[in-house]
């Protein structure tokens, strides 16, 4: 087995600037959504985008029409973006608005009839450069006349105007550029030892280029609480966020910010009262979590002796010691597309086979449910549209598009060398294949056809792979396979409910916008109705089911889902330790009991005060 050791707290991480003397700038503060739990203190670090890779400077005369088309979509993208973002200043402070609005103002301006953008396309049409290349180019030249006008002996307040607008144009010109190339491969390389990262958004591929042990935690302006993002966060362990509008455009550099990802709280310039509390939270959050620890070796046995399988979701590899040192009985989800992301190419049968073995020796006899890659919705992956194998331009509606296995079974060569690399890794320890977002059994008959026609060509390969191959279940995360899933239970090994998706799906809510994530409630009867309806149709036929989506890590539903049957849950390896103290608290009776109570229920609302008072007898 491999060694692992355990990375550093970084909740108790503190940047030694964060303790300089405190800045003369007011303290403000900002709301978001509570996603990544902890305290972090430090400077914040504003990441710009990474120079956008331009792959096409010149174009043809015969493509100046497709190019000019391009651009227009880029502008209005922005114009978009930019409008939301206006929007959404409404719910900050007076102050914060006012500083922040007539910069969006100006960069909405240069997205409408200006010199920007006629200059731009002039250099389409007439030089024939590409929409990128013409983008830079522009800016450019834009940027250095206004900057020609700073004679020497120009004031130094007027002279900082004019870098003010030149950076403006500078910034309008990456945003563009960013929007026309999709740029992928953030760096977070410059990123400071214990700093606070702020960016307007952050997208999953972007969060797993994080290095957990570097960063003291995360803001953007953007995001959901259950989006791939926050997910993301929450396995790194980072305190974070998210939807915390303004505050990218309000901190500067040299500010320092207090982040409560438990509250959703982000204090920008604390004061000395402020940064007291903060630390005294840093504190007793490191000792809960050693309180915790001492779990690790404990059953997750409920008081009358039932056992629960508690176990881990894993979506990069380096939360792998995190996920040892968990107390988690193997992984529940193995969240495949970390392989995939930030990376030119797709990933060989060898390079798949090799990480997957990493992860299964770790677990050391452990099992681990290893899902086939869920391309589409918010997921992104660069390496598939530059292999031409889904389209450069997103569907108009990605989470009702072609995500999950519906591209696997229209792109079989994925799949096949996906499932030959797992077969492969599960010489290595007990392990389970997992199908995302199947609606239909004809999906599941399809998949397992290609399962067993890549292990008849592994065998003759002389490959060396199990006799019986190891199982294959499927995720119940739309309401169609939910309430077929007495249909599917005929078809699948076992289900893993993903009540992430399900949430989003039945309740008709992104779940990465932060526009209706007030709306994104896990708790809606109609959600539970339907986790209730797979579960009983899987335990009629004693089929395993567990629940893998993020309702699994809240230890206030343990209770719930016990009492509908649930016996494993699969979560982010922090929570582990919490939803196994209250797995021990309980006994089945009463959560049958109170599962029966809640089920009766019709609004969110009660729902959530009986499950808050569950054994104070609400
Ligand atoms: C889910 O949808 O609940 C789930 C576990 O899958 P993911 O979060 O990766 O979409
Ligand atoms: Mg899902």
């Amino acid at each position: 087995m491999n060694r692992i050791e355990p990375p550093p707290q970084q909740h108790q991480r503190m940047a030694q600037s964060a303790l300089a003397a405190p800045d003369a700038r007011p303290e403000r503060s900002f709301h978001g959504l509570a996603v990544s739990a902890g305290v972090a203190i430090g400077p914040v670090f504003g990441t710009t985008e990474p120079e956008a890779v331009i792959a096409r400077h010149k174009i043809q005369a015969s493509d100046i029409g497709a190019e000019s088309g391009r651009l227009e979509a880029a502008i209005v993208q922005s114009r978009k973006q930019l409008a939301k973002l206006r929007a959404k200043l409404a719910l900050l402070p007076e102050e914060s608005q006012s500083q922040i609005a007539p910069l969006i103002d100006a960069y909405i301006q240069m997205l409408g009839p200006s010199r920007l953008l006629r200059g731009v396309r002039a250099r389409i049409a007439e030089t024939l450069l590409s929409a990128e290349t013409a983008v830079l180019t522009e800016a450019a030249a834009i940027a250095a006349a206004i900057m020609a006008q700073a004679e020497p002996g120009l004031p130094a307040e007027d002279r900082a105007g004019l870098q003010r607008r030149a950076d403006e144009i500078g910034e309008i010109g990456r945003r563009l550029v960013r929007n026309l190339t999709r740029s992928p491969f953030r760096s977070f390389a410059g990123l400071p030892e214990g700093s606070i990262l702020v960016a307007e958004s952050l997208r999953p591929a972007d969060a797993a280029l994080l290095d957990p042990s570097r960063l003291a935690g995360v803001v953007t302006d953007e995001g959901g609480a259950d989006g791939h993002t926050a997910v993301m966060l929450r396995a790194l362990g980072v305190p974070a966020v998210l939807g915390a509008t303004g505050l990218a455009h309000a901190m500067q550099p040299g500010d320092i910010a207090v982040v409560d990802g438990s509250a959703g709280t982000v204090t920008l310039n604390p004061s000395a009262t402020t940064m007291t509390a903060a630390k005294r939270s840093v504190t007793a959050f490191a000792r809960e979590r050693q309180r915790y620890a001492k779990l690790r070796r404990l059953p997750a046995v409920t008081m009358d002796g039932e056992p629960v399988e508690l176990q881990a979701n894993l979506e990069l590899p380096v939360e792998l010691p995190l996920i040892v040192q968990s107390g988690a009985v193997g992984i529940g989800l193995l969240r495949t597309e970390f392989l995939f992301m930030n990376r030119e190419t797709v990933p060989d049968e060898a390079t798949q086979a090799e990480s997957y073995r990493t992860i299964v020796e770790a677990m050391n006899g452990d099992p681990v449910t290893i899902r086939v890659l869920d391309w589409g919705g918010e997921k992104e992956i660069e390496a598939l549209t530059l292999a031409g194998v889904v389209p450069e331009i997103a569907d108009t509606n990605p989470a009702l598009g072609l995500r999950g296995i519906r591209l696997l079974l229209r792109c079989p060569d994925l799949l096949e060398t996906q499932l030959s690399a797992i077969l492969r890794a599960s010489m290595s320890g007990p392990v389970r294949v997992l199908l995302p977002m199947v609606t239909t059994v004809g999906e599941v008959r399809a998949a397992r056809e290609i399962y067993e026609r890549v292990a008849r060509r592994l065998r003759r390969r002389g490959e060396r792979i199990p006799e019986k191959l190891p199982p294959m279940g499927i995720m119940i995360e739309t309401p169609g396979a939910a309430l077929s899933a007495d249909a599917l239970a005929l078809e699948a090994d076992f289900f893993a409910i993903g009540t992430n998706d399900l949430t989003a799906y039945t309740l008709a809510v992104d779940r990465a916008e932060s526009d209706v994530a007030a709306l994104y409630d896990p708790m809606h009867p109609a959600v539970l109705r339907l986790v209730q309806f797979a579960a009983e149709a899987a335990l009629r036929m004693r089929m395993p089911v567990s629940i893998c989506g993020e309702l699994a890590a809240a230890p206030r539903l343990t209770p719930l889902l016990l009492g509908l049957g649930i016996r494993s849950l699969s979560m982010n390896a922090s929570a582990v330790p919490r939803v196994k103290q209250m797995v021990r608290s309980v006994q089945i009776d009463a959560c049958v009991r109170f599962a029966r109570r809640v089920m009766e229920q019709g609004d969110a609302d009660r729902i959530r005060a009986l499950v808050d008072g569950f054994g104070k007898d609400v």
